[in-house]
Order: structure tokens, then C-alpha cells, then sequence
């Protein structure tokens, strides 16, 4: 086995779902293909946006990572331990260092409790932080790093008494009670107003900042990245297909299906604004792969190769590079 280079690395990892029973005419057990061979690398303290549109795996990604769904194949290392097929006392433990932020704040906070017992409420699970005093100090330290200061105007209301953005900063804090090396944010800004989403996403490159988290931002919305990811990672059904340094990414996007994704953001500025790219067609359906390139039904440049050969996956290296043969320029 190699000794892990990175704060968490990610090989090869696949989740497949049974997809109803064999039928009459077929034995064969169908399945969807939610994650498909993810290779992925995070540095410590640094922050990953995962693109793609909806049911392209990212969420399946997250879950998978933080437990909740059993891997089919693969590996995931975190803090150079080995966590693929951790039991459940080790999972866990594990959840003290990784916690997700879901993206609905309406659904994800208990509607009888008040702010304070939500978030204290970690700390009870876990039996951390038993004395009351200092509970009560982790509480107020984690609503005031959400931004709900002082926190004791937030500590004994409930959630129908905070409007949407608030609802989030409490999510977020009860996530940081615990301390965590690495936060999975899975789309929070798109339930909120437009005029919330910035001050959230400007609160997790400050949580990135002062508490050296490091962050995985998953949204299908690449016009957000560039506020504070280190890198981007844009997925199409179950696979990366472009990986890189954002700024590389934003400006010279590889993946035709990136360029596409990227061409539709609003510009403000007409000298800056690329040509328009409307992809054809829906996204294939995750049970019935296409052969070659999964992406060929839908690419504006495929070739006939990318009909019958897979590009090579891009690898769990930080590099800018992308699946797609025009790129790699090898001849299958
Ligand atoms: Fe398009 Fe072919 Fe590249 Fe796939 S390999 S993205 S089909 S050009």
C-alpha cells in the first residue's frame, strides 16, 4: 500500500445502485452507475468545488464520503487512514472531523428545539464537551464563527424565528461545533435568496481562513467557484472529466462539456462573454451507459473514435487535466 500523500485521497471509487429486480427476459441485474471511478485529492486546509448538473454523482460523492453510503469499489484515505469500509464506531468518530452541511436549512434543523440545543446538540451524541460550561462556550464560539453575533441574541429562539440565511449560519454552526479538519458543503447556497448566497459563500472562505478547514463545495452552478475554491472538479455522470486550479479552469476551460457549462454563466462585461454552447439531448440514463466516451451523445466536437474508445480518467494528481481525446491528443 502507498503512503498517502494528501489530507484525503480518493482511488478509483465507484457506488453502484441495484436498480429493481432481473425481469422475465433478462437475468442480469441492472444498476445505476452513480459514482463510476472518481479519483480525487484535497490538501489540507485547502477548498474543492465539485460541479455538475443534478444526478451527475456529486451528492452520491459526499454521501459516500462522509459514510453514509457504502462504496462498491474503490478507496478513500482521510488523515492517512484508510476509511473505505470503516465500522460503524469508527464512522463514527469520523464524523467529529468530517461534517456536511446540507443544503436545505427549512428541512435540516428540528423545529422544537431552540438554536442553542441544535447545536449543543453534537456535542451530546458524540459526549463531548460534558460540563455545562464548557459546552455552552463551544456553542457560543460556533454560532459567532457562523456569524449569528452576539450569539446570545440566537441562543434560546427556534428556527421559525430566523430568516433563511440565519437558518444556514446555524446548520454551518452546528457543523463547527465539533471541530472539524473537513466540511462537505453540499449546494448550500441554492435554497437561499440571491442576495443571501455571497454572504454564505463569503463565510466559508472565512471559516477556511481562521479554522484551517478544508472544504468540499459541491453546486452545479460553476458562476459560484470562483469566490474561494483552490480548484475545481466538474463531474458528468459518475466520473470527473476535468480537474484543475480554478482560475485555470475559468479561463481556459479543456472539457468540451466544461466550455459548455461555462458559456452559459451571465457575463457582465460583453468583451469577456464566450459563445453560447446548448447541449443537445438529456443526460444518459446512469443504468444504460454509452460506450466509448460517455459524454459523445451530447459533444458538439466528438469524433467517430469517441464513439467506441474511453478517454483516459483524469487522475488523482492536482493538475489541470481533463477525460476527453482532444485533450490527451492520444490516439486510442
Ligand atoms: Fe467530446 Fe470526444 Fe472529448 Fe468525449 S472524448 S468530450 S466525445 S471530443
Amino acid at each position: 500500500m502507498t503512503t498517502p500523500e494528501y489530507f484525503l485521497e480518493v482511488h478509483e471509487l465507484k457506488k453502484y445502485f441495484q436498480a429493481g429486480r432481473p425481469g422475465i427476459f433478462s437475468r442480469r441485474t441492472r444498476r445505476v452507475h452513480a459514482i463510476d471511478g472518481v479519483d480525487l485529492c484535497l490538501e489540507r486546509g485547502e477548498t474543492i468545488a465539485l460541479v455538475g448538473e443534478s444526478g451527475c454523482g456529486k451528492s452520491t460523492l459526499a454521501l459516500t464520503l462522509m459514510g453514509l453510503e457504502k462504496p462498491t469499489a474503490g478507496r478513500i484515505i482521510f488523515e492517512a487512514e484508510e476509511i473505505t469500509h470503516a465500522d460503524e464506531r469508527t464512522r463514527k468518530a469520523l464524523r467529529q472531523r468530517i461534517q456536511m452541511v446540507f443544503q436545505d436549512p427549512y428541512e435540516s434543523l428540528n423545529p422544537t428545539q431552540t438554536i442553542g440545543e441544535i447545536v449543543a446538540e453534537p456535542l451530546v451524541v458524540h459526549g463531548l464537551a460534558r460540563e455545562g460550561g464548557e459546552r455552552q462556550g463551544r456553542v457560543v464560539r460556533a454560532l459567532e464563527d457562523a456569524g449569528l453575533k452576539p450569539a446570545a441574541d440566537y441562543l434560546h429562539r427556534y428556527p421559525h424565528q430566523l430568516s433563511g440565511g440565519q437558518r444556514q449560519r446555524v446548520v454551518i454552526a452546528s457543523a463547527l461545533v465539533l471541530e472539524p479538519h473537513l466540511l462537505i458543503a453540499d449546494e448550500p447556497v441554492s435554497m437561499l435568496d440571491v442576495s443571501i448566497r455571497a454572504e454564505i459563500l463569503n463565510l466559508l472562505a472565512e471559516l477556511r481562513r481562521t479554522r484551517q478547514i478544508s472544504i468540499i463545495f459541491i453546486t452545479h452552478d460553476l458562476g459560484t467557484v470562483g469566490y474561494f475554491a483552490d480548484r475545481v472538479a466538474v463531474m458528468y455522470l459518475g466520473r470527473i472529466v476535468e480537474v484543475g486550479r480554478t482560475k485555470e479552469v475559468l479561463k481556459n476551460p479543456q472539457h468540451p462539456y466544461t466550455k459548455a457549462l461555462l458559456s452559459v454563466i451571465p457575463v457582465p462585461n460583453p468583451r469577456l462573454r464566450r459563445e453560447r454552447v446548448i447541449l443537445q439531448g438529456e443526460t444518459p440514463n446512469p443504468i444504460d451507459l454509452p460506450g466509448g466516451c460517455r459524454f459523445h451523445p451530447r459533444c458538439p466536437v466528438a469524433e467517430e473514435r469517441c464513439q467506441q474508445d474511453e478517454p483516459p480518467r483524469v487522475t488523482a494528481a492536482p493538475l489541470h487535466h481533463a477525460a476527453c481525446w482532444l485533450v490527451s491528443g492520444k490516439k486510442p
